[in-house]
């Protein structure tokens, strides 16, 4: 999508500090870091919402989520790490290209 600026990142269009690429997801650090280690899993096609859910979306986040734990383990969460996806507005979703934030790198709290 034209105007999403996770599209923009994938495209190269905005620079990013890219931790891991391949042809279906991107993962790149968070700009406003809310952990110690605080990165952004995307999924190279654009969706909007976790609820857009279908079985082909549903199969790249499956693949994202097989390469996540090797990524986070790389990069400085080897005691562990928390996923996130915030869907809509009650989550504070600000980014309408559906991401996974991997956060870890100190102890998280609950
Ligand atoms: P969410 O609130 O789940 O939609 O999360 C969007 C996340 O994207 C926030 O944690 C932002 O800090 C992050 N973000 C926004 N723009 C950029 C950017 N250009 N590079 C890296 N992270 C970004
Ligand atoms: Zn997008």
């Amino acid at each position: 999508m034209s105007d999403c600026i996770f599209c923009k990142i994938i495209k190269g269009e905005i620079p990013s500090a890219k931790v891991y690429e391949d042809e279906k997801m991107l993962v790149f650090k968070d700009i406003e870091p809310k952990a110690a280690v605080h990165l952004l899993a995307v999924p190279k096609t654009h969706f909007k919402l976790l609820s857009e859910m279908d079985e082909e979306k549903a199969e790249n986040v499956k693949y994202m989520l097989s390469k996540i734990p090797q990524i986070a383990e790389a990069n400085g969460c080897k005691d562990g790490y928390r996923l996130i996806i915030n869907q809509g507005d009650d989550a504070g979703q600000t980014v309408f290209h559906l991401h996974i934030h991997i956060l870890g790198g100190e102890n998280l709290g609950w």
